[in-house]
């Protein structure tokens, strides 16, 4: 990766990042000496790597795991639990902004102490590093060697010269962000997830180029600490995979958040003037140039696996999409799996962590889990959020099954009316004339919460009908499921009405 220079985004050293690195690349580890041929080495310590190393060693098998930089992996260290610990933030600072309509008084003139937020934030992931431990690890019987890792047979690795053979692998490397070929970027200098949570103070003004999850939502977040936010994207909608009506919610509500919203937009170059970043941006032909002190890219990911020389172990693999898998997570040498980013179309922690299981199931008992299998549901962590599972109605139509769907707005919610919570809907898909759950979006500020009890229903075959039956506690949130499956037992009698 090429280097940049962002002069504020530099490790912090306070007593939360002394317990971190403790935790996930003590100073003071020594390498175990190699015992012999392990049963299954996992490269890669992140979410993926530490669920494979974990289950194998429970499964009473001898396991080295590796890993070149920190335990946690991206999850851990510079993904989930960071931006979710800051979104928590910005969302207090946002109700107390919006505190009149709520009933309460707060001063007019609300300070956002950015040092001190960012200082919570390295609390909590030193706290959550604690599972992640190197010790913990070592302590549940697997062999940690921190170091990086590259094939060197279809049956051994070396970690910075000492070799490992090995029965069976893993390959858990994870993603790293793609950078955008932006002319005078590098030179400008820019920030990613792998610095930016480094930052100690607020930029005044931001960029954030790129409106997937990333992007949407740290654009967000910064925007509600009070850092002037423009967010670039080159479609036309923020979160492309997700339902239309969903992303154009999401774009209403950055406006109202006062973000600079400029959708099918084109970064095209950026300069430096004074110690300023201009960025030119072209939309349908217009030209126009914004100024800001950093720029955020959020533009994607990378498979990690262009350091692994994969072609001496007989392993297929491309720079895009990673390790080439079949449905059993196995690559094109049968001794070594796949699992997590590496190879996965959706980069999630808990796809990460499922993906895991099957490829240590298949590689060491032999078994035949198919990742095919999995529903995985997903989140974007805006406000509201946006939550998906199963099919979307594209999908469905491009497998020619018929769909029916049944929609509550959140505004018909009385405890999202309570909270103040409005925006939103819960929309479910049934396939037509049965009550079979295909899939879900939900837009809702707990939507990531909500989601869970669709998947749950869509795992264990539990139909809209059934859901209809299930009391839910009044009032939540959650009626709104109850209440389109009460729409779809309505709609058996009057097929007419309620759906949409
Ligand atoms: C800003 C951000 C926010 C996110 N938020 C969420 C969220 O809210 N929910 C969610 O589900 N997902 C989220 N994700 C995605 C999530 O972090 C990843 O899907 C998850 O970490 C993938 O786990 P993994 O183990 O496959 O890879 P990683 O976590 O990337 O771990 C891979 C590890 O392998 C190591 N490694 C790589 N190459 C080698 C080598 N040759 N030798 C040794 N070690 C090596 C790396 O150093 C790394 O530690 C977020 C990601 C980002 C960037």
């Amino acid at each position: 990766m090429q280097q940049r220079s962002i002069p504020s985004a530099t490790p912090r050293e306070d007593a939360y990042e002394q317990e971190r690195m403790e935790n996930v690349r003590p100073a003071a580890w020594r390498n175990p000496k190699p015992a012999g041929r392990y049963d299954l080495v996992v490269v890669g310590g992140g979410p993926a790597g530490l669920v494979s190393a974990r289950a194998a060693a429970s499964m009473g098998r001898k396991v080295a795991l590796v890993e070149r930089a920190l335990l946690g992996g991206s999850c851990l260290n510079v993904g989930c639990i960071p931006s979710k610990a800051i979104i928590r933030t910005s969302r207090l600072y946002a109700e107390m902004r919006n505190a009149e309509h709520y009933g309460a008084q707060v001063p007019a003139d609300i300070r956002v102490d950015f040092p001190l937020l960012m200082q919570r934030m390295r609390r909590i992931r030193a706290r959550v590093s604690r599972v992640d431990s190197v010790q913990g690890l070592s302590a549940a019987g697997v062999d940690v060697f921190l170091g990086e890792a590259h094939f060197t047979a279809g049956d051994a690795l070396s970690v910075d010269g000492t070799k490992l053979l090995f029965r069976k692998a893993v390959v858990a490397t994870g993603a790293r962000p793609d950078t955008p070929s932006i002319p005078g970027l590098v030179e400008a200098g820019y920030l990613t997830n792998e610095n930016v949570f480094d930052l100690s103070e607020l930029p005044r003004r931001l960029l954030v180029i790129g409106g997937g999850p990333l992007g949407c939502e740290l654009a967000q977040a910064f925007c509600r600490f009070g850092a002037r936010t423009s967010i670039a994207q080159s479609l036309p909608l923020f979160l492309p995979k997700e339902e239309r009506d969903a992303a154009q919610l999401l774009s209403d509500a950055f406006a109202r958040d006062g973000i600079d919203v400029r959708l099918n937009t084109e970064v095209v170059r950026v300069r430096t003037e004074g110690g300023q970043k201009l960025v030119d941006l072209v939309s349908d032909d217009y030209q126009s140039t914004v100024t800001v002190d950093a720029i955020l890219t959020g533009t994607g990911r990378l498979p990690n696996v262009e350091r692994l020389n994969v072609d001496a172990a007989g392993v297929d693999c491309d720079a895009t999409t990673g390790i080439r898998i079949d449905d059993f997570l196995r690559s094109t040498n049968p001794r070594i799996y796949a699992a997590g980013d590496a190879c996965l179309e959706h980069k999630f922690t808990h796809a990460a962590d499922a993906s895991a299981h099957i490829a240590v199931h298949n590689a060491l008992s032999l078994g035949h889990r198919r990742l095919s299998a999995l529903t995985i549901p997903w989140c974007t962590y805006t406000d509201p959020e946006i939550a998906h599972v199963g099919l979307y109605v594209r999908e469905a139509r491009d497998r020619d099954i018929p769909v029916r769907t049944f929609t509550i707005p959140m505004h018909d919610v009385d405890r999202a009316i309570a909270d103040g919570e409005e925006t939103g809907f819960v929309k479910i898909h049934v396939k037509e004339r049965t009550d079979r759950i295909l899939g879900a979006t939900i837009v809702a500020r707990h939507a990531g919460e909500l989601i869970n009890e669709i998947t749950l229903a869509m795992v264990a075959r539990i139909g809209l009908k059934t859901l209809a039956r299930v009391i839910h506690a009044c009032p939540t949130q959650a009626e709104a499921i109850k209440k389109a499956a009460d729409a779809y037992v309505r709609s058996l009698t009057k097929p007419t009405i309620e759906s949409s």
